[in-house]
């Protein structure tokens, strides 16, 4: 099995490697349907660590926007109608939440996973 870097994406000879969290997973399992699973280790080459670092940080930054306007507008949507008088609908909420949903999913349009801690993949 290949070691590739997650940022270079060339083969490495060593690295920290990503957690395979949830959306990792997901996405593996995608590529599996799709039939284009390299089937790779990713790994962050210690070349890499620094901009990877810088990446992760900028993510994670955007997660709590995303996420915060996500809630604005689950929240929010379904009662600013209410204070401006109009009648209790119930689409509203299922409106907001998909919308809420869709915002927050494009946060991970940019997805920058985590690192392995404390792990050291390679020779
Ligand atoms: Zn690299």
């Amino acid at each position: 099995m290949a070691r590739v870097c997650w940022i270079c994406e060339k083969e490495v000879p060593e690295g920290t490697p990503i957690r395979r969290d949830v959306v990792i997973r997901f996405i593996r399992e995608m590529k599996r349907k799709l039939g284009i699973l390299k089937g790779n280790e990713l790994v962050v080459c210690p070349a890499h660590l620094a901009a990877y670092a810088e990446k992760r940080k900028r993510f994670e930054r955007n997660l709590v926007l995303y996420a915060t306007a996500a809630v604005l507008i689950a929240i929010g949507l379904p009662i600013l109608p209410l204070l401006m008088g109009a009648e209790f609908n119930p689409m509203v909420i299922v409106f907001a939440l998909l919308l809420a949903a869709a915002v927050f999913a494009l946060s991970l349009l940019n997805y920058v996973p985590a690192l392995e801690a404390g792990k050291k993949g390679g020779a």
